[in-house]
């Protein structure tokens, strides 16, 4: 069974106004269905990697035995898919906040407010594409970016809140004002008060 590109749970229209609905079909029906085929291709090409499990498949990607360029481009298009996965869940047009990572970003960051400043500010000086992360990093809150569309299984972390600061989801809106467009990106990041 190949991967496949997940609905998302609200309209394209539903974190207007700081993401506007356009950026959100271009992102999720081309970029992220990119992604999902790419990876596919990959799958299809070394057939071991099929059926099996994709952030296993991430965490051990140097003992997969794949070719330097298919290795690439399982990492890329691979962590393109668990990354864009994990965004669109962690947004919504209401807040449906996650006590229990609430209350864990408290107790690391002192509180909400400088969580979001420390975490906007790696999010802002990410040179180039790339992500934020908050991550679980054997059990301590972590944040750092990671170029590309690496993924934190790559380390061994499990994500938690991923902010995609790729030009591509929000030149349309924001054009090169990547701190507005995280700014306004806190109002729909529905696992966070
Ligand atoms: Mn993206």
């Amino acid at each position: 069974m190949s991967h496949q590109l997940p609905d998302l749970s609200y309209d394209f229209s539903a974190l207007e106004p700081h993401i506007d609905e356009q950026t959100m079909h271009i992102h999720h029906d081309k970029h992220h269905a990119g992604y999902v085929a790419k990876l596919n291709a990959v799958i299809e090409k070394n057939p071991t990697l099929e059926g099996k499990d994709l952030v296993e498949l991430m965490k051990g990607v140097d003992s997969l035995g794949l070719s330097e360029e298919d290795k690439t481009a399982f990492i890329n298009n691979g962590g393109g898919h668990l990354n864009h996965s994990h965004f669109w869940e962690i947004m919504g047009p209401e807040k449906q906040v996650d006590e229990a990572l609430q209350e864990r970003v408290k107790s690391t960051f002192g509180s909400v407010e400088s969580f979001k400043e420390e975490f906007g500010n790696v999010a802002t000086t990410r040179f180039g594409s790339g992500w934020a992360w908050l991550v679980d990093s054997v059990g301590e809150l972590k944040i750092y970016s990671t170029p590309n569309q690496d993924s934190p299984y790559l380390k061994g972390d499990t994500p938690l809140i991923g902010l995609d600061v790729w030009e591509h989801a929000y030149y349309l809106k924001y054009q090169n004002l990547r701190p507005d467009y995280i700014k306004a990106w806190w109002n729909v990041l529905k696992v966070l008060e």
